[in-house]
Formats: structure tokens, sequence, C-alpha cells
């Protein structure tokens, strides 16, 4: 059966590579250059920056998508496990560092509160557990029907999973310190949610986080998407760079072709990794569309960000691999991000950097740093050079002061990257950079479907459908729609 794939994300290539090897003739047709989708690499002066993800978490998740081809992460590059995972600087307040080993956080917590770290230790209890049952029972399954989320083993889960209570309440119930509570909380930014509006279930990114710890991939997350690209081509899945898709034609509620400005390719059948937004309302006949564009204007949208990729002459001692700056003002932050009401370019923000040059040798020149700075944004906001600049500025005007460093006077590479340019490299949705929130409404059988509801042949993979944002999610939705075609079609 004659498979195209439209895009080349982790999505697309995940799916490329499991059809592939189940014997279907897999096409795949990408906009860009390059395959990876927002795993994208921007290079300057031999300094090399992942322009998306740059956390590997989730190694298990990993491990159980290349076992499907009988093979380890390690069989293509070197995963170091980060001690310290992570450093973070509260807003004049100091910074911590957050181990790898558990019972130095545990101690850690002790200096935030009474009996912090016993508190710790029992929130990543219950997060394990909520881990656990997550993957056992709601990740590798799709949903079809409010029918499959009644499932009554689910439904006795769910009532442990506590799913209608908020993230911020539950957190407020185990710890009073601000430093904890932000230490648990901001890993929802994975999931471009809020814990306002996101359900207490998510607490397993702590789990995630500080229990399974952060992973670097030697070579950066673009050797991860590299793997995926030669694996789906080792099986013979065919790759055309540089054709964005213009058309899916669809007959007798069947997609036939899908057309690019090259060339018309026939389908037996369609996966769409590209935005799922963009598909419907940009790709397909409007009376082909499982959602309407009202639907799309209602969803709660991940934020967008202004990325900052940046090459200094020198190294910055102050700065870890992965570090995060936190704003006093947590909850105003994420009310910018997230009320449209109050959507603006943010006065105070949190934001992110980091430096991959701190553990990779080949991610800068020698005695120097590369420096990926991220500022989450409110997708949709006006986006000129004008504004990306001052707001440059302010960033590196907080980083400078809060650090205790000029950086600005040793920058050789800069590029900015913005809401404009995931709407316009990515074809994104209001330019998210993370696509669809992980609101109660916006979790698994609620997500937009794997399969098109009128379209009988024309399936979706990546971020915007289950389970969600991050690359492990994007593998897992292969996963499940590999499956799924494999049952019904081989
Ligand atoms: C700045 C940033 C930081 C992130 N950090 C992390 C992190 O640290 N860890 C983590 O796990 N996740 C992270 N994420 C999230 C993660 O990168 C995404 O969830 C995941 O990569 C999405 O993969 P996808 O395949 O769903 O979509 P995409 O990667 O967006 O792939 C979709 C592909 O479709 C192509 N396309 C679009 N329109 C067309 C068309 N008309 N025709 C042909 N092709 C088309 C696009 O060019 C793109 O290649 C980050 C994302 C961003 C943007």
């Amino acid at each position: 059966m004659k498979v195209v794939i439209v895009g080349t994300g982790f999505g697309g290539l995940s799916a490329a590579a499991l059809l592939a090897k189940n014997g279907f003739d897999v096409t795949v047709l990408e906009k860009n250059d390059h395959p990876g989708g927002r795993a994208s690499v921007y290079s300057e002066k031999k300094f090399y920056f992942d322009m998306g993800p740059s956390w590997y978490l989730m190694p298990d998740v990993f491990d159980n998508f290349y076992a499907e081809f009988g093979k380890k992460p390690e069989d293509f590059f070197e995963l170091k496990h980060l001690d310290p995972s992570y450093r973070i600087y509260f807003e004049g307040q100091g910074r911590v560092d957050i181990s790898a080993d558990l019972k130095k956080n545990f101690a850690l917590f002790d200096t935030f509160e009474k009996d912090g770290g016993k508190k710790l230790q029992k929130y990543l209890e219950s997060a394990e557990e909520m881990y656990e049952v997550s993957m056992k029972e709601l990740m590798y399954r799709d949903y079809r029907s409010i029918f499959d989320f009644m499932d009554r083993k689910l439904l006795n889960q769910g009532r442990k999973l506590n799913l209608l209570d908020t993230l911020d309440k539950f957190v407020s119930r185990h710890f009073e310190s601000d430093k904890a509570k932000k230490i648990v909380e901001y890993s929802i930014g994975f999931l471009g949610s809020s814990p306002h509006n996101t359900p207490s279930f998510y607490h397993i990114m702590s789990h995630i986080d500080l229990t399974l710890g952060v992973w670097y991939p030697e070579g950066g997350m673009r050797k991860v998407a590299d793997s995926v690209y030669r694996l789906a081509m080792s099986y013979g899945a065919k790759f055309y760079f540089n054709e964005p898709v213009k058309k899916i034609e669809i007959k007798d509620n069947k997609a036939r072709k899908v057309i690019t400005d090259k060339k018309s390719y026939d389908a037996d059948l369609v996966i769409v990794n590209a935005d799922y937004a963009h598909a419907e309302m940009d790709l397909i006949d409007k009376e082909h569309n499982s959602y309407s564009e009202k639907y799309w204007e209602k969803r709660v949208m991940a934020p967008s960000a202004l990325v900052a990729y940046v090459g200094v002459d020198k190294q910055f001692d102050e700065l870890a691999h992965h570090t995060l700056f936190l704003d006093k003002d947590w909850s105003k932050g994420f009310d910018t991000l997230f009320d449209p009401k109050k959507a603006a370019w943010p006065e105070n923000p949190s934001y992110y950097v980091n430096v991959p040059s701190k553990t990779d040798s080949t991610a800068a020149p020698k005695g120097k740093d590369t420096l990926f700075i991220l500022v989450p944004l409110a997708p949709g906001l006006k986006d000129t050079p004008e504004i990306r600049e001052q707001f440059f500025n302010k960033i590196m005007d907080n980083l400078e002061k809060t650090i205790g460093q000029n950086i600005r006077d040793r920058i050789v590479v800069k590029k900015i990257f913005s809401i404009n340019d995931f709407k316009e490299r990515y074809n994104a949705y209001k330019g998210t950079a993370l696509g669809l929130s992980h609101t109660m409404m916006q979790t698994a059988l609620f997500r937009p479907s794997h399969k098109s509801k009128k379209v009988k042949n024309l399936y979706y993979s990546g971020h915007y459908t289950h389970p969600g944002i991050g690359v492990p999610m994007t593998l897992i939705s292969s996963q499940i729609i590999a499956k799924e075609i494999i049952k019904e079609y081989k």
C-alpha cells in the first residue's frame, strides 16, 4: 500500500520508519530542506544550535520506540545523564542546582521548608504511581469515543488520577514554600501548559524530570531526528524535501492524491504530521474537515516563543547545561501566556537558557559557548524586528544582571526566531511553538483525533494528537497509529 506522509517532524519520521518496516510503500513530503521539523538545526561559524527541543526526557519511551526495530538509542548516539540536571535562578533569591541524585534534592527541599525532603519524596511517589498507570493504561492507546474513556479499569484509575483537580491546587496541598512549588510546577511548561488549567495528573512531569532524570544525546537532539530518518530510509521510505504539500485531494471520502508544486502523489493512505490546523484549513476542502475553524479558534494554544541563538567567544561558568530563570511574578506570567485578554509581550518573564557546549565539545568552537535563550510568549502577538530587538535586550539586561557578567560584548553569532518564523517555517497556527496546550479538555480523548472523522484513510501523527507535546509523545503518537494501520490494512 502506498502511504504518503506530510511532514518530517518526529511524528512523520517515526510513522515512516514504523510503516516502512512493516512493508508499506512510504513516501514522505517535507516543506523545508531537512528532516526533524521543529527539531531543526542552525549553525554558523562552527556554533551548532538545536533550534527546538533540547531536553531528552522519558528515556524509557525512546527505548521502547527503538526496540520496535530491535535497536537501542546507544546504537545511534551516546547518551549522557546530566548532573546537575538543571540550575534555577530565583529572581533576587539566589540559585540552586537540581541534582541527578534524589537524596540531594530531598536535602535541598529541607532548606526550603520544614520536612521539605519528606514532602518531595511523597509527591514523587505519587507522581511515579501515576506515571506507571498512564504508561500502562493511557499513553499508548487511542481514543475514538467517550466509551473508550469509560473503560472500567480506566475509570478506577481516573478516580485516583484526580483529573478534575488543577496542578497548582494539588501542589499547594503538598508544599508551602515558593521555591518548592516552582520546582515542581515549572516542568508543566514542557507541555505548553499552565498549572492553573492543567489537571493534577500531570504532576507526572516531576517524576519525569526529577526521578527519571535529564539526558543528553551527544551531538544534540538533531542526532535523534537523524537516527529516525536513517531508520526509515533503511526500510525503504523515500523522502522529498523542499516540497510543501498544497492539497490533499479527497474523493468518495478517501484521500486519493497528495499534491505539491512539483508533482502529484497517488496514495492509499495519507498521514499528516504537519500542524493539524494548517492541514485542515489549508490542505483539505472544508467539507472533509473533522473540525471547524471555530473549533481551532477556541482551542487553548500552547505558547509561542522568542528564541535567540547566540554564540559567544567566552564560556560562562554561571550557566549550566540547562538553566531556568524563574520570575517572582509566577502567576501573572502564566496569565500573559494563556489569558487572551492579557496576552502581551511580557514585562518580566521567566525564561530558559540552554548551553549544550557545557557537555558537548562539538557544539561550539573551543573556549566558546553556544547559548539558546528561550522566552515563552502568547501565540498570535504582533511580531516585528523592532519589538524582537527591544525584547531581546530586556532579557539580556536581566540575564547579565543575574549572572553578573557582560554577555552582549562577547556575541559573535546571533539569530532570533519568533512568532512569525514559527508561522512561516512550520505553518504553525497563530505561530505556536508547541501546538495544543494540555488542558483537561485537550487531554487524551479530547485532543484532535488520530483518524479523520470524515475521510476513511486519513490519519494524523504528532504533537497536536494524543498523547501530546514533546518528542517522546510524538513517537508514541506514531506507535499508536502505526499499530492501528497495520491491524486494519496489513
Ligand atoms: C523551541 C522549542 C523547544 C522545545 N523543547 C523541547 C524539549 O526540550 N524536549 C522535547 O521533548 N520537546 C521539546 N519541544 C517540543 C517538540 O519539539 C515537539 O513537540 C515535536 O518536535 C513536534 O513534532 P511533530 O512531528 O509533531 O511536529 P513538527 O516537528 O512541527 O513537524 C511537522 C513538519 O511538517 C512540516 N510541514 C508543515 N506544513 C507542511 C506542508 N504543507 N507540506 C509539507 N510539510 C509541511 C514542517 O515543516 C515540519 O517539518 C520543543 C519545541 C520547540 C519549538
